[in-house]
């Protein structure tokens, strides 16, 4: 057996739903998992427990496969760097890895391409925040530039003052990351994948709705996209994973901003699968998964056509029910083309447990299948007899605010 074996670092839901890839296609996967009881454990058979900020446990977890990749951004870089030197193939490495990281870095090099930015700068202290706002108007968002995610480590300043009150945040990491609050129409997301040899393909922009900074909804194709919007916003995360070195799957996250330059800016960059690019899981030829796979192992990359005119993805967090199966029954009958995935995490309230992908043919309707997807998902977030459960009418989501 002349198999490569691919090693994850994390076990969340992204190293999970990696697993059906690999086992289509033959390859091993396994997975240094945090803990016996995250979500990728019972999917793969070889899930030692390691710590990822331990350069002992990355070591002996990269003794056994030939590609190392990632479930999340945040192993440490020196130790990314101390593996390559003794010669693990780390896809993607350290240099590409950290405009993930780093938000501050991440823009640098966004500013560097030529590609369009919020207006923004590294702030050290208050008065450089403050500053900063006077010069470009209130509100400005500040963030920590590593170690955010789900809106985590974003705050939004309304006033000098808010700025002066977020001087605890400056204690724990300097410089932040200060940009102009963006009036944006609608957040994007081009997600590509690329080769080590440089061979890359990108899927559909789509249209992504965040809830208290975390992704809630997705649609793709972005519905109403203006097709030069949606080119240059391919052709942007393309270039970013070409010049920065990126291998395997990348989400650009980008805000639309028509009438502003090219009718997007970069919000952030994610080096690896993404939760707005699991709709390609149904609603592709190829889904993020296998790709990320193919894409570290250098192999050619699978076509990205979609398989239907409109594509759903609705998450469900944690919430009232606590026997997510018992609701099984009523949710999986009230549509029985919506693909359930669930991530076998145990409830908790606002934690990601699992989504449900809806694929439309020729002449459905994005909202419609909106609207069915997230009665399947409330379904199982709720319980079945729960008011928005399946005995009560579940109210269309709101429409997105198209571009003007
Ligand atoms: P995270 O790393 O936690 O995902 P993001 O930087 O993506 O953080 O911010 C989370 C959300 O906050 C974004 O999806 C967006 O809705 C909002 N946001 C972030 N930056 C800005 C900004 N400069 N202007 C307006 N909204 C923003």
């Amino acid at each position: 057996m002349t198999f490569p074996v691919i090693g994850v670092v994390g076990g969340g839901q992204l190293a999970r739903m990696m697993a059906p890839a690999a086992t289509a296609l033959g390859l091993e996967l396994r997975v240094l998992a945090e803990a016996e009881d995250v979500s990728a454990v019972p999917a793969v058979p070889n899930a030692p427990v390691g710590d990822y900020r331990s350069l002992d446990d990355l070591r002996e977890f990269a003794r056994g496969v030939d590609v190392l990749t990632f479930d999340h951004e945040h192993v440490p870089t020196e130790h990314l760097l101390t593996l390559m030197a003794e010669g693990v193939n780390v896809q993607p490495g350290p240099g590409a890895l950290v405009h993930a990281q780093d938000k501050l870095r991440m823009r640098s090099a966004v500013d560097a391409l030529g590609l369009p930015n919020p207006r923004w700068r590294a702030a050290h202290h208050v008065e450089e925040l403050v500053a900063f706002g006077d010069e470009i108007g209130w509100p400005v968002v500040l963030k920590t530039p590593r170690g955010g995610y789900d809106g985590k480590g974003v705050r939004v300043l309304r006033s000098r003052a808010d700025a002066e009150e977020s001087i605890d945040w400056f204690g724990t990491m300097t410089p932040l990351l200060a940009e102009e609050m963006v009036e944006f129409s609608r957040e994007l997301s081009a997600l590509v994948a690329r080769t080590p040899d440089g061979q890359s393909r990108a899927w559909p922009v789509v249209h992504t709705i965040q809830v208290h900074g975390v992704c809630d909804e997705v649609i793709a194709p972005a519905p109403g996209i203006d097709p030069a919007v949606a080119a240059a916003a391919q052709e942007a995360a393309l270039r970013i994973a070409d010049e920065l070195g990126v291998t395997g799957v990348m989400a650009a996250e980008l805000f639309e901003t028509p009438g502003r330059g090219v009718g997007f800016l970069v919000n952030e960059l994610a080096m690896r699968p993404h939760n707005t690019g699991h709709w390609t899981q149904d609603g592709c030829v190829t889904s993020q998964f296998e790709q990320h796979l193919r894409a570290v192992l250098g192999l050619p990359l699978g076509a990205t056509d979609v398989l239907g005119e409109w594509a759903i993805m609705k998450n469900y967090l944690g919430g009232a029910n606590q026997d997510l199966f018992s609701a099984y029954p009523a949710a999986l009958a009230a549509d029985p083309a919506a693909k359930v995935h669930g991530y076998g995490k145990s409830v908790r309230p606002g934690r990601k447990i699992g989504h449900v992908n809806l694929v439309g043919g020729a002449g459905s309707d994005p909202d419609e299948l909106r609207a069915r997807a997230a009665r399947v998902a409330a379904i199982i977030r709720d319980g079945a007899s729960a008011p928005g459960g399946a005995d009560a009418p579940q109210d269309l989501p709101a429409r997105p605010k198209e571009k003007a």
